[in-house]
């Protein structure tokens, strides 16, 4: 297992928030996961694209669960994928074997223990549709246990296990057989329609906050005043306010106070509160 001392977090989060972590692991087999997990209490993260590293320096441990754990299976149209494979991956597999399902999430970064935790998705469409059953281990009862998708009780961006303390190791999706063209079509038009409206011009970690029932976030900000705001180097994207971005050096704590004022004038304004989708690793 590769273990890193006072590792430089930028490469490690799409923000590119600089951080460091005095110690960082990246574990290859389900015993040192499990072993880290009941010795050292780590932080878990996946690819990083949905967090913001909020601490200079983490003396807590982080566990990171990306490519060092990470492989696909197929068993038909069912396929088994260790939490650390990368999206991009996985499309580009389901692809090379005449699956469809994945293409929509082909554009997401991240991995697969992330896209479940945060139940990722887009146009409508969320990662649990995929889903089978999800292997993970439970930090706390010390214990590996499966939970099918009825019993995960997935939502809009949550589940069961959102907040309990556990690993995410391995997960079956269900996919349906179609041929490559089509795939790789939908891949791509996917990508292209997301690009066009979202600002991959600068790092960010995608939508800020959830999307609260009846109302749009983007149009909100905007109206508040908001669309190209900056704080330091953080700014809410002139393109899509839904994004804030980091224009160069934007510390977390920028990206924190123009997510408190978004709250804050969303609300005197509109009476809704924002709620956030991106998770702050204190
Ligand atoms: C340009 C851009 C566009 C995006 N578009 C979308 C979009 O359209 N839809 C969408 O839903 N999201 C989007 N996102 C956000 C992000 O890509 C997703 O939330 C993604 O699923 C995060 O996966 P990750 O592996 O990076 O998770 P991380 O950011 O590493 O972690 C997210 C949370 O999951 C936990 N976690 C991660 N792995 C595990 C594990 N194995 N076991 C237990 N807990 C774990 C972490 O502790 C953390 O709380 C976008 C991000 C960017 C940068």
């Amino acid at each position: 297992m590769r273990i890193e001392r006072n590792l430089d977090l930028t490469e490690f989060n799409s923000y590119r928030i600089h951080s460091v972590a005095e110690t960082a692991y990246f574990p290859e087999t389900t015993e040192e996961i499990k072993k880290l997990a009941d010795s050292i209490n780590p932080i878990i993260i996946g690819g990083g694209c949905n967090v913001i590293f909020a601490q200079d320096c983490y003396a807590q441990p982080i566990m990171f669960v990306r490519d060092n754990y990470s492989g696909i299976s197929s068993n038909g149209e069912c396929l088994v994928v260790k939490a650390g494979t990368d999206l991009k991956v996985l499309s580009e597999y389901a692809k090379d074997h005449s699956l469809s399902g994945v293409e929509y999430y082909y554009d997401i970064p991240g991995c697969v223990g992330g896209a479940t935790i945060m139940n990722a998705g887009c146009n409508g469409r969320s990662f649990s549709e995929l889903l089978e059953e999800v292997t993970f281990y439970d930090i706390e009862k010390e214990t590996i246990s499966t939970m099918t998708k009825e019993e995960m009780r997935f939502e809009y961006r949550g589940n069961v296990l959102k907040d309990m303390k556990v690993v995410v190791l391995e997960v079956v999706l269900r996919l349906q057989k179609s041929s490559q063209t089509d795939i790789a079509l939908l891949m791509e038009n996917n990508k292209e329609n997301r690009w066009a409206k979202q600002p991959r011009d600068y790092p960010s970690a995608g939508s800020v906050f959830k999307r609260p029932v009846g109302h749009f976030v983007g149009p909100m900000i905007t109206e508040v005043g908001l669309k190209g705001y900056r704080i330091g180097d953080a700014m809410i994207s002139d393109k899509h306010a839904g994004f804030i971005v980091n224009l160069g050096n934007a510390s977390a704590g920028d990206i924190i106070s123009l997510i408190r004022m978004a709250q804050e004038k969303v609300k005197a304004q509109f009476g809704v509160e924002l709620e956030l989708e991106q998770r702050i690793i204190g």
